[in-house]
């Protein structure tokens, strides 16, 4: 028995130390968002970050490792967000603690680890007639795994509690094609306390809830080829995946029988309670209320992970999913108060928590802002789509207790709608739809939902089509290009290690021919890391005779660069070559990649340290960057980014490059962005140093960009846009060096043109075009006031015009240099003049015509005002109306305008 009671902390800490102990690398999790795998929605294994190591692709500096990985499922293959709430045992965010062999230790040593640390009191200390092991029993032509048995009898499992079990449990594989191989598992009998259906005395392995499965150990020995067939790996690995959550409520379950669910472990209940106190429910009552007090405490948790790892609200793809957990937790919390802001209150919760685990997570309020405006959102959307619903389902309703109350079924398609796009959460929609006795269309909302998943699949599997040719994927098992790009633009003896054609290996390829080159190195930059490619050509050794143009360059696979050329001469592979980067273009590029990392330094100084980068661009005429932050970066703050910037310019500081392990890099201060999977050894960093600074730099980052040598080198900086490109994200884009430079002259001419016009100083241009401009706004406002008041001079001549028909007097006139304003004041002017009648009037201005008409007040019951200049816009191609005393239309045809007020007698004789 263990003597004292494992913290959650303290089994994810036993985990790794015990592995430590047994020669494991401790590895860093990798980001929930899988960056170098398209095929992939989110982290979902402690495998995920080893893949490429696994298929051969990736070297790493050691053979043993050892994770605790944030895991989201939730979406794609594994989705068990529907199960959460409703089981002991799964949640959306989890951590799956790992041991794996890259081609070392096998069944043997991995089946006696799994072992000694479940079973031995030093460490989890379980008893060992409380678990169960499992093997693959052998099917479909894959043998039993007979060595697995083998080596759980031989650590001391009776053979009565080794179990055999088929492909569908115990046997993995990466793909239809790739690594595979037979599982082993462990469960733990949490006792009949913990059986969903009340089992007494179930026996292994019932599905009741009461056997828990804690570990699979999965052992890759196979390689399917595209013909089904199962090759014998020459290297074996072991990959093991155990829920934290699940060994956390073991451990607890043993000192306390009563408690068997994750939900019980300390990694939950304080979030439990915290729910509690927001919401006035009680948990272990039993009822409806414990679901969603365990939904609100994991989807919190995968909330503050996945925004945490760069993952933004949205409606497509990886957003899509974090939003629709976010919405399951407010409607959850909703049930249970109406109103609640439950996840802003709770996300510094899980940070405090969680962030010893995960620094990442930190005391940011970034993350606690994204929440609130998604709750805001949220809380729009129910008022506005409730609204909807009930004008659905009012005339529905009016159906009940009639002869067509069989009618009264709200259909699929429309229900799903409302889900989908408004986000109304199915529940509310069928609670509504019970209260108002109206049938709800299970069968259409599931065929809307089923149709939007195929199209939902359809459009994440366009990802696939980023695989490598096969050519690298297999090239790239053997060696790496070298990158020699760093320190010159021009790099000798370069060896030709691969011609790609058209996805086809090639051996030679002649002048004219297009093709991809993979050489064992280069000076030629491949586009990362937000940096563009360099383009430039190859030359013979002696740089004499142009053999092809590059036109770019980029990593089909990790650690490979294949050059985009067109041949100018013949080239086969083994030939050696020289590559030469346009020297000019990389000069450009590197003072902007410099100045992004100072731009970086100075956002953060000047608006806070939540600043993170989400994105960024360096390209040889200008730089963009996006950031996280939660208003605009107003001009004062944008002058002072701009200073802090150019102040390091002239300071001429000096940039360094080491490169040291990650861990000691991020000790160092270097700044991560924890969405890139960076590789566990060789992190290049980049230090701006700051010789008035007390930590000596004023910028340290990693990355794997290409650098001025001194802040000087990039000339000048400047600011060119700011803008909002995301809920939450920024984006500002600035220029450096020449373009800065030609940007400064253009406009130094403009404004001295502009003097010149004005025949002042340069200085006084600003003052002197705003006067100017009010100058002119004064004018025109004083040229208004003459032409009413000379319109307004025409009221006697025109009244005297009026004609009568039949009993009204009417008159309809064509005005000139009157405008709308003029022409309402004339009519007025005009009605009251008249005592009684109708007045039109019409003027044409800059191709635009305008008309008005006005009734008297006792003629509106027989005439009106807006019919008749409807009927007048007509000709004159356009339209309008308005009230029956004073109506306006505007018009296109300034040639018919005549035409059309010599027709206004007869228009009012047949109204009346
Ligand atoms: P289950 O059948 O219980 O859903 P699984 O077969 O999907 O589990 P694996 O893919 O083998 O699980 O993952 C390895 C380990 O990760 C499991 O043994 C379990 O301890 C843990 N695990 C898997 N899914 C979850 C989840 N949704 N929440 C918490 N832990 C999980
Ligand atoms: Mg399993």
């Amino acid at each position: 028995m263990t003597t004292k009671l494992l913290s959650g902390n303290d089994c994810r800490e036993t985990f790794l130390r015990f592995f430590e102990k047994h020669g494991h690398t401790r590895v860093r999790s990798s980001s929930l968002v899988p960056l170098g795998d398209p095929t992939l929605l989110f982290t979902n294994a402690g495998m995920n970050q080893f893949k490429n190591t696994f298929l051969g692709l990736e070297q790493r500096p050691y053979t043993r490792a050892t994770t605790s990985q944030k895991c989201v499922r939730a979406g794609g293959k594994h989705n068990d967000l529907e199960n959460v709430g409703f089981t002991n045992r799964h949640h959306t965010f989890f951590e799956m603690l790992g041991n794996f062999s890259f081609g070392e230790y096998f069944k043997k040593e991995a089946i006696a680890f799994a072992w000694e640390l479940v079973t031995s009191p030093d460490w989890y200390g379980v008893p060992k007639d409380r678990l169960y092991a499992t093997i693959f029993k052998g099917e479909e032509s894959v043998p039993r795994d007979v060595d697995a048995y083998n080596y759980w009898l031989a650590t001391g499992v009776p053979a009565s509690r080794i179990f055999e079990l088929g492909i569908k449990e115990n046997f993995w594989a990466m793909g239809d094609t790739g690594p595979c191989g037979p599982c082993s598992e462990l469960h733990y009998d949490m006792g009949p306390a913990a059986s969903d259906d009340g089992h007494a005395d179930c026996k292994f392995p019932c599905d009741c809830g009461r056997y828990v499965e804690i570990w699979n150990l999965v052992f890759m020995q196979f390689n399917r080829d595209s013909g089904g067939t199962l090759n014998p790996l020459p290297k074996p690995c072991v990959d093991t995946g155990m829920g934290l959550e699940r060994i956390a409520a073991t451990v607890l379950n043993l000192s306390d029988p009563a408690k068997f669910s994750n939900y019980d472990s300390d990694l939950f209940q304080p979030l439990i309670r915290h729910a509690e106190e927001l919401t006035g429910a009680k948990y272990g009552s039993g009822t409806r209320a414990d679901a969603s007090l365990r939904i609100i405490a994991d989807h919190a948790r995968a909330s503050t992970f996945l925004i945490s790892d760069g993952v933004l609200p949205s409606n497509e793809g990886r957003g899509y999913v974090l939003r629709k957990i976010m919405r399951r937790a407010l409607r959850h919390a909703h049930l249970l108060k109406p109103g609640v802001a439950v996840l802003t209150e709770m996300i510094p919760q899980v940070q405090k928590l969680m962030s010893a685990a995960y620094p990442e997570l930190g005391q940011s309020s970034q993350i606690i802002r994204i929440v609130a405006e998604e709750q805001d959102r949220f809380r729009r959307v129910l008022e506005s789509s409730l609204e909807k619903l009930e004008d659905d389902l009012r005339p529905l309703a009016a159906l009940a207790g009639t002869p067509q109350a069989k009618d009264a079924v709200y259909p699929g398609e429309k229900a799903f709608k409302l889900y989908d796009t408004y986000g109304l959460p199915r529940d509310f929609i069928e609670d509504s739809c019970r209260d108002l006795r109206v049938r709800f269309d299970t069968a259409g909302f599931e065929r809307a939902m089923e149709e939007q998943r195929t199209r939902a699949k359809a459009s994440w599997k366009g990802a696939h089509k980023q695989v490598a040719s096969p050519v690298y994927t297999k090239l790239a098992a053997a060696f790496r290009t070298e990158p020699d790009f760093y320190f010159e633009s021009a790099a000798r003896d370069c060896r030709i290690e691969a011609i790609v054609t058209k996805g086809e290996a090639a051996n030679e390829i002649k002048a004219g021919d297009e093709a991809e080159v993979v050489l064992d190195r280069t000076a030629i930059y491949a586009e990362s890391g937000g940096q563009v490619a360099d383009v430039g050509r190859f030359y013979d050794n002696g740089e004499s005779l142009e053999l092809a143009e590059v036109r770019g360059a980029y990593y089909p696979v990790a650690g490979l660069i294949a050059h985009k050329i067109v041949a100018k001469e013949t080239l086969g592979v083994g030939d050696r070559i020289a590559t030469v980067a346009d020297g000019e273009r990389r000069a450009h590029i590197k003072r902007n990649h410099t100045a992004t990392h100072l731009m970086h330094a100075a956002l953060r100084n000047v608006l806070g340290t939540h600043v993170k980068q989400a994105g960024s661009l360096v390209a040889p005429d200008h730089l963009r960057f996006d950031f996280s932050h939660f208003r605009n970066v107003d001009p004062a703050e944008l002058r002072e980014i701009e200073q802090q910037v150019n102040d390091q310019i002239l300071s001429n500081q000096e940039i360094s490059t080491d490169i040291l392990p990650l861990d000691e890099a991020l000790a160092s201060g270097a700044l991560a962005f924890f969405g890139d999977r960076y590789p566990e050894s060789n992190v290049r960093v980049v230090t701006i140093s700051d010789r008035h600074s007390s930590r000596g730099f004023y910028s340290k980052e990693l990355c794997g960009g290409t650098h001025v040598k001194r802040t000087g080198d990039i000339g000048l900086f400047k600011l060119v846009t700011e803008q909002s490109v995301a809920s939450g994200v920024r984006r500002v884009q600035a220029i450096t060096g020449v373009p800065a430079l030609e940007q400064y002259q253009t406009l130094k001419r403009i404004v001295g043109n502009l003097a010149a016009t004005l025949n002042i100083g340069e200085d006084k241009v600003e003052a002197r075009v705003a006067e100017l401009s009010e100058q002119l706004a004064e004018l025109q406002k004083k040229l208004r006031q003459e032409q009413s008041k000379a319109a307004l001079s025409q009221v006697d001549d025109l009244a005297a015009q009026a004609r009568t028909v039949k009993d009204v007097r009417v008159l309809s006139a064509r005005v000139t240099g009157a405008d709308r304003e003029s022409l309402r004041q004339l009519v007025d002017a005009l009605r009251q003049k008249l005592g009684s009648g109708v007045v039109v009037l019409g003027a044409a201005d800059d191709g635009k015509v305008s008309l008005i008409s006005g009734v008297t007040k006792d003629l509106t019951a027989r005439l009106h005002a807006g019919k008749i200049v409807q009927a007048l816009a007509k000709q004159v191609g356009g339209s309008g109306g308005g009230r029956p005393d004073l109506a306006e239309a505007g018009g296109k045809d300034t040639n018919s305008l005549d035409k059309a007020m010599g027709g206004v007698y007869e228009i009012v004789e047949q109204m009346l």
